[in-house]
């Protein structure tokens, strides 16, 4: 009988609840405002011939690159940060050997590694989810090929400094060190620039957050041009397709949108913090588009009654540390109003309010 491999069968099924989302998305970190108009005009003017074409990767690139201050060499899109992943396990790993994450993290590091053969080897955050800068440079060893650091990490929101990850490369200069900023938009700071300089680092990118192009799949990875050619020898040249590729030129261009939406999503990071602070309740700050809620034993009627007022938001409590967590998503200011209306009416109906401020 035909058999995956024994990697393969073994591996946990990553399967986000993507059915029946229906009212206020706060669920998935999502832009919850929408694309630029212009990259839905440009989609609308996409010709018959553009699409019967396979789609050319390099001139984009070539463009992207540009607008970061990189070489083209030094850049590759890629159909989401979830494949930019997928290729580094592909370019780097071997079964048996090792890669380092920061827990609790984004689920496709442990997914995608594991299913190379290699083992995930699983650090904790410190208190207050605080990156473990100590514990991670411990976790090194010579089998260690990777090191995946969300920064700003999801579910946490919370950031790894540039020296805490510029230690880690110098620390392990035979692992690929990915730095996956999808919600860089959101902090404002990077290492991008960093991988001119250093030679076993990369950065992922990502329309679908900030963008609001989640549907569209385009991400991008950035790394020394050295071990991008590696990386490029296992990617399809045709990974991001031709309507991605057509849109990203006028996404890049209106970065007006893009600021007037990060400004909102900044804005309600802060209503929603001090809410919860007025409430009583729990919450972790964050450098993202979505906050770290701690709701405590009724967190699963939480997410329920949220539900049933239109909200959705997620639970996270089987993330490891989480127990008990909710993540929410911040979206523009008439939909954060609507949120947070319905987390004080739910707040208060579940009994989860310690302490209204005067
Ligand atoms: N990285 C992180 C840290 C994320 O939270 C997510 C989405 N939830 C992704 C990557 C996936 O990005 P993309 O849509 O570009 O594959």
């Amino acid at each position: 009988m035909l058999r995956a491999r024994k990697a393969v069968l073994e591996l946990r099924e990553y399967h986000p609840p993507l059915a029946g989302r229906i009212g206020l998305r706060l669920d998935f970190n999502e832009n919850t405002e929408g694309c630029s108009p212009r990259v839905l005009e440009r989609i609308r003017q996409i010709t018959p011939e553009e699409l019967s074409r396979y789609p050319e990767r390099e001139p984009v690139e070539r463009l992207v690159a540009g607008r970061l201050a990189l070489a083209a060499e030094q850049v590759l899109l890629t159909n989401g940060v979830d494949e930019a992943i997928h290729l580094m396990c592909e370019a780097y790993l071997d079964p048996a050997d090792e890669v380092v994450i920061v827990t609790p993290t984004f689920g496709m590091y442990e997914v995608l590694a594991e299913a190379t053969g290699a083992r995930v080897v699983r650090v904790q955050c410190e208190g207050e989810f605080r990156f473990p800068l100590k514990e991670t440079l411990r976790a090194i060893s010579g089998k260690t090929r990777m090191i995946a650091i969300a920064s700003p990490n999801n579910p946490t929101g919370t950031v790894a400094a540039r020296d805490e990850i510029l230690r880690i490369c110098k620390a392990a200069p035979e692992s690929a060190v990915l730095v996956d900023e999808a919600y860089y938009d959101f902090h404002g700071e990077t290492v991008l620039p960093d991988v001119s300089e250093v030679p076993n680092l990369f950065v992922a990118r990502t329309f679908s957050k900030a963008y609001g192009l989640a549907g569209l799949r385009a991400g991008i990875l950035a790394g020394a041009a050295q071990q991008m050619k590696s990386v490029r020898r296992v990617s399809s040249p045709y990974n991001v397709n031709a309507i991605a590729l057509l849109s990203l030129a006028a996404a890049l261009d209106d970065s007006r949108h893009i600021a007037g939406y990060v400004e909102q999503v900044k804005h309600g990071r802060q209503e929603l913090t001090s809410t919860l602070a007025s409430l009583g309740i729990r919450y972790w700050p964050s450098h993202a588009n979505f906050l770290l809620v701690y709701i405590g034993e009724r967190h699963r009627e939480f997410v329920d009654t949220m539900r049933q007022r239109g909200i959705l938001v997620r639970d996270r409590s089987s993330d490891p540390g989480c127990d008990g967590c909710v993540r929410i998503t911040i979206g523009t200011r008439e939909q954060m109003d609507e949120a947070l209306a319905a987390l004080e009416a739910v707040a208060t109906e579940l009994g989860l309010v310690k302490r209204v401020s005067a």
